[in-house]
């Protein structure tokens, strides 16, 4: 099948910032240097333009995982028009069919599918999606959107401006703007664009899947270090409306800090969070499948799946009480403040549940890892 048609525009973009990056950026480095300032503006760019793509584009825009203030928006709709991945609307509408169609190679504006080069750049290089390039069905409520609509309309000239006009603005503060652009404008942005790009490429082949298999998304810890917490992919396309990725407090996410951090001071709200019951009960699913998977050539693979299969009905059975009651109890405490003979009974049933379902998690943990490292019997000659 012939190749679409090259997007000119897109591959200057690409070739021009890479040759100033990696060719003038080194070659000023060497003969002029760059200042502590400059390096540290850099930083400063590289995470507010980075995050404006994950928390604006992608976790706001997208997926409308919490609300914010419009200050806020417009903030991050400019940091994203300075990382230079197209505007909120289109971006936003190219990710909406990535997570609907993942990995369905003529669909997935970027499949993984397709190969790592594709999914990181390739995708961007080639009319692939000409024939719906300006329809923006899937984000009518986005064209509703004040700042996106403002953002789409100007996106060029605030693409400019934010670049070339803050950076060489920041860059007269210090004394030098060639070195300023140069190293906060263009090496930056070249930085943003892979670290992100990584997050369509490296995140759909490297790392875990704990949640899901049904398609290639990966949980990485390495990976976050490096998409400001994106990493944690796998968890994303199961359960896609919630703001975090990474949903351990100890899980590196800096994306989901900014939004929990920024709705303590009433900028954002309405973080949403997936219900603990739903991941405990994907992650136990997909131990139950791997396990499953690994015994079914075992010679007695139908008793002993029958077993497997025992345990794991019986922590759904337990988690199932368990959250139900732990719902009722903080119905009951937010009711009734002060001690009741109902609140004094479910708070007893609450911690015996509570046990119960650790019990049974540690079994069926140890079942599963038993399973998961067995030695099958090789097979005679
Ligand atoms: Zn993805
Ligand atoms: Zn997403």
């Amino acid at each position: 099948m012939k190749k679409p048609p090259f997007i000119l525009l897109n591959i200057l973009v690409f070739a021009i910032t890479s040759a100033i990056a990696f060719i003038a950026v080194p070659i000023w480095a060497f003969t002029v240097g760059f200042s502590a300032v400059e390096i540290a503006t850099t930083l400063v760019l590289f995470f507010f333009t980075g995050m404006s793509i994950t928390a604006g584009y992608h976790r706001l825009w997208s997926h409308k995982t919490y609300q914010a203030n419009p200050i806020v928006k417009v903030i991050l709709a400019i940091g994203g028009a300075m990382a230079v991945q197209n505007s909120i609307l289109h971006w936003a509408s190219d990710h909406r069919v990535h997570h609907r169609h993942v990995d369905v190679n003529d669909k997935d504006p970027y499949s993984a599918k397709r190969g790592f080069w594709f999914s990181h750049m390739g995708w961007m290089l080639r009319e692939y999606q000409a024939h719906r390039y300006d329809n923006y069905e899937n984000c009518r409520d986005l064209q509703k959107d004040k700042v996106v609509m403002w953002q789409h309309n100007h996106y060029i000239w605030i693409v400019l401006a934010a670049n070339f006009g803050i950076t060489a603005f920041l860059g007269w503060l210090n004394g030098n703007i060639l070195g300023m652009v140069l190293l906060a404008g263009v090496f930056r942005l070249v930085a943003v664009h892979h670290v992100t790009f990584f997050i369509n490429s490296l995140a759909h082949v490297w790392g875990k899947q704990p949640y899901t298999d049904a398609n290639s998304a990966r949980d990485n810890g390495v990976v976050a270090l490096f998409t400001f917490g994106e990493g944690y992919h796998n968890y994303h396309h199961i359960f896609e409306y919630d703001y975090r990725n990474g949903i351990r407090w100890w899980q590196y996410d800096p994306t989901k800090w900014l939004i929990r951090g920024l709705s303590f001071i009433g900028l954002t709200w309405d973080l949403r969070r997936t219900p603990e019951e739903r991941i405990e009960k994907a992650k136990a699913k997909m131990q139950l499948d791997t396990a499953t998977a690994k015994l079914s050539d075992l010679p007695n693979a139908e008793e002993v799946i029958q077993k497997v299969q025992l345990e794991y009905d019986l922590l759904m059975q337990k988690m199932s009480d368990y959250y139900a009651t732990k719902k009722r109890m903080m119905n009951v405490r937010k009711k009734y403040l002060k001690r009741s003979f109902e609140r004094l009974e479910l708070d007893f049933k609450y911690k015996e549940l509570q046990q119960a379902v650790e019990l049974q998690k540690a079994k069926w943990l140890k079942l599963y890892h038993l399973t998961t490292r067995i030695e099958l019997p090789a097979l005679p000659a």
